[in-house]
Order: C-alpha cells, then structure tokens, then sequence
C-alpha cells in the first residue's frame, strides 16, 4: 500500500494513482500554488472556481481563528450566532431585488438541493401542490447529491446512479458556437430561440408541474456559455407567466468572478433564488446559500408553517466569520472594479490564441472563460471520443501542469480547457497563462 493508498479522490480513475502519487500541492500564495518538490504552478482555476482573493491570506486565517476560539460551533436550527446573522443581512443587501433572506448550507449541491426542496414546500403551501418538477440546460452541473444531480445535464455523470429523482427535465444551453441550424443567426435570435425552448418544456409538462428553472449566469459544463442579449430577459417573462421560479445557480458566478457580487447582476436579471458558495469564502472554510426573495420567504413568516430543512454545518460560524473578512477584502480592494477594468485585457490574451489552428471557440466572461478545441476550424469538426481520451486525459491536463498551469481540460461537451484565475491576477498572469497555452497547445496539435 502507498500512503495516498487510502484517500480516496474525487470523480478521479484511481488506477492513474496505483503506482504514482497523485499531485501533492502543499503551499499557496496569491495566484500561485506549490508543490510537494516546491515547484510552483499559477492557479488558473482558483482551485475550482473558488479561490477568488487569492492563497494565503492571514487576515483571513486570523478571522477563522478568532471565531474558533470565540464559538467553534452552534447551529442555526432555531439558535442564532452572530457571525451568521451579520453575513445574512450583509448578503441580503448585496443581492439584487428582493431577495433578502439567507438559508445557509455547507456547499453548492446542497444550495441546490434546498432551493429545489423550497420551490416544492412554497407551492404546496400556496395551494399549486403539483408543481413540483424542475427544468434545467444539456451539459449544466449543478451538484452530485440525488437532487442536484437530477437537476445536472450531464447523462455519464448519472448513469451509475439511475434511477435518479423523477420529474427534471432539459433544455437547450447557450452554445452559439454549435446551436442548431434553426436557431438563429444573431446571438439576438439565438437568445430568443434558446429561452423559448424553456416555455416550450414547461407547456409541454403543464405548467401547473413545473416548479422551477435552474440556469447558471454563464454556464460553466460546456465551456462558459454567456447568455446571449435578451436570453435572460425573456426567461424571466416566461417564468412569470407560467408562475415558475427562476433560480440563478451562481455558485459558480457569484463573488466577483463576472466582475460583481453576483451573476444576475452582471446580465441584469432578478431571480427568485440566487444558489452560491464557493468564492462566498474565497475556499478558505466550506459555506453556501440560498438567497430567496420575499414573496416565497413570506408563507413561512407565520403561524405554525416551517421550512423542514437544514443542515449542521449549514451556516458554520468559522465558515460565516471568513466569508465576512472575505467580502472585506472584496470591498477594500475594490475586485470586483479590478474584474471589470481587466476582463477585456484577459480575453484579448486568450484571443491571441486565435492563431492556432487547434483552437475553434473562445468564450466566456469577466474571468471565467473556456477555449473550445476543434480538429478543423472551418467546419469546426471536434474529436473523436479516442482522440479526446488521448487528447484531454493522456496529453492536455498534465502538460499543462507540467508546464506550470493549473487549469481544467475538460470533456463533458465539446473539448475545452477552462480558466478562471483569482480575482487578483492582472496581465502579467494573463500573459503567462498565454504563453503556457501556446507552447501545450502547439504540441497537442503535433500529437494528434
Ligand atoms: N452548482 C454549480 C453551478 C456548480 O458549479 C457546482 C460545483 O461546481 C455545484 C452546484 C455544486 O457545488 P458543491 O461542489 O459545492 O456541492
């Protein structure tokens, strides 16, 4: 047995781990990570999409420790602690609209879970009890646990668990680069196809079924997909219509990554639910939310009605105190304006990329982009599946690595690498993510 023998790693082949380690990262600093051999790699990925202010923030840890010392720990089932009310209220004046009370949670997938749990216990008690199922896009991640995985639309990550949760169903996602033929010829035209193929679902399940739409600001699995102009303005006039809540799933596109507090904010959309965690503490403890509007607040406001739902963790004190200090790092160094003075800087060092004949598509917004490789670019002709196992899997993820770069090879969709740095890189770590790309990116097509 090998020590690493017993840590078992997520959605990895354990098989690539029988006779080597698997990369030990050991130390972080800004956008930078280290290794086990004091290699340095820049983290082009936060982590995964969570590290928004960067390793190795003391005040932070220093945040962390007081609280430990102060109040390790106590629930928020019918008790309260100060550091999950300051973060409750403090949430619920960043987030757009109405959308003023917080339901704390350990993570995303169970952000998830609870908004779907939610839709279902307001309908029920306001009186539309068979509303209940949910629509969500092909290729969306939203989460592994049964729920959100009934909500993901990614069929090989839930085939070994089938039967999952009845009653979820798909739509189309924002892919302009590979929407059908019909679907329009101007992101205005694709925008509008695509949101009508969410009302044509929910007509075609009822409408008095359907309990939500669960849609991510820029859709990560696929490759960030933007949403094209009008998209989320006329989802919001179909879930009204139909009395379908929209929940914005930004756990993802919260906290700085599209350059403000939240995703909805950034493509100017209200939601009913916003579901985040990830950057909510820059990683630095694990903590989610849902933020939920007034309206579905305020059958639960009286008499003997209860949400029956909660987590122990939800909500955790050391988890509330950092993601305070987290969002005073936001405030004093202004992130957000940093996102939204370099995100044009950032993608004009990925277009460069253009000149490659491997690379077909470069997509994305504020610092979360993707980079769809194709076999030809005219007719934008992708890979095999043997091409992209030997592609992605034996070649792109560990050379780039290799070479410095931490970042996603990824191929639930089309082939893509994925990148979204810490909100403090600038243009000296744009460059050098380029020039990374250039060099693995040229040999990968020699190889193919
Ligand atoms: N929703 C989205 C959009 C995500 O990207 C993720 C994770 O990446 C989740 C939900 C699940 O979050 P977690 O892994 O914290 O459970």
């Amino acid at each position: 047995m090998n020590p690493h023998d017993h840590l078992w790693l997520h959605f990895s082949r354990l098989s690539n781990y029988r006779d080597a380690p698997p990369p030990m990262i050991v130390r972080g600093d800004g956008a930078y990570v280290w290794d086990a051999d004091g290699k340095r790699y820049l983290d082009g990925l936060a982590g995964l999409f969570v590290v928004q202010v960067g390793h190795g923030r003391h005040e932070l840890a220093n945040a962390m420790a007081k609280q430990a010392s102060e109040l390790a720990y106590f629930p928020i089932w019918s008790y309260a602690h100060p550091s999950a009310i300051a973060l409750a209220e403090r949430l619920a004046d960043l987030a757009p609209g109405d959308l003023n009370r917080v339901f704390f949670t350990a993570g995303g997938s169970e952000a998830v879970e609870s908004a779907w749990k939610l839709a279902r216990s307001y309908f029920r008690k306001t009186g539309k009890p068979l509303k209940h199922k949910v629509i969500s896009r092909q290729v969306a991640y939203h989460g592994t646990t049964m729920g959100a995985l009934s909500i993901t639309g990614i069929p090989a990550l839930k085939q070994d668990f089938e039967p999952l949760i009845p009653s979820t169903f798909r739509v189309p996602n924002t892919n302009f680069y590979r929407r059908p033929p019909d679907a329009g010829d101007t992101p205005e035209e694709f925008g509008r196809w695509a949101a009508d193929r969410i009302e044509d679902a929910i007509e075609a399940e009822g409408p008095d079924t359907v309990a939500a739409v669960y849609l991510e600001p820029v859709q990560n699995s696929g490759g960030c997909f933007p949403p094209p102009p009008g998209y989320f303005e006329r989802v919001r006039e179909i879930c009204d219509r139909h009395d379908v809540l929209l929940v914005s799933d930004e756990v993802i596109c919260a906290f700085g990554r599209l350059g403000e507090y939240f995703g909805s904010t950034r493509f100017g959309y209200q939601p009913d639910i916003i579901t985040c965690a990830k950057g909510l503490t820059s990683g630095y403890a694990p903590l989610g939310a849902m933020i939920v509007s007034d309206r579905l607040t305020e059958p639960f406001l009286t008499g003997t009605n209860s949400f029956m739902h909660g987590i122990t963790y939800g909500g955790h004190p050391v988890g509330a105190a950092v993601a305070m200090a987290n969002l005073d790092v936001f405030e004093r160094e202004d992130l957000n304006g940093h996102v939204r003075r370099n995100r044009d800087v950032f993608r004009s060092y990925l277009e460069r990329l253009y000149d490659l004949p491997i690379v077909g598509d470069v997509r994305g917004d504020g610092y979360f982009y993707g980079i769809e490789l194709v076999k030809d670019k005219a007719t934008k002709e992708t890979f095999t599946a043997e091409e992209s196992e030997r592609l992605l899997r034996g070649f792109l993820s560990k050379a780039l690595f290799e070479a410095g770069l931490y970042c996603r090879a990824d191929d639930r969709g089309d082939p893509v690498v994925q990148l979204a740095p810490p909100l403090i890189c600038g243009e000296e770590h744009f460059a050098e993510m380029e020039q990374i790309l250039r060099d693995v990116l040229t040999e990968a097509w020699r190889l193919i």
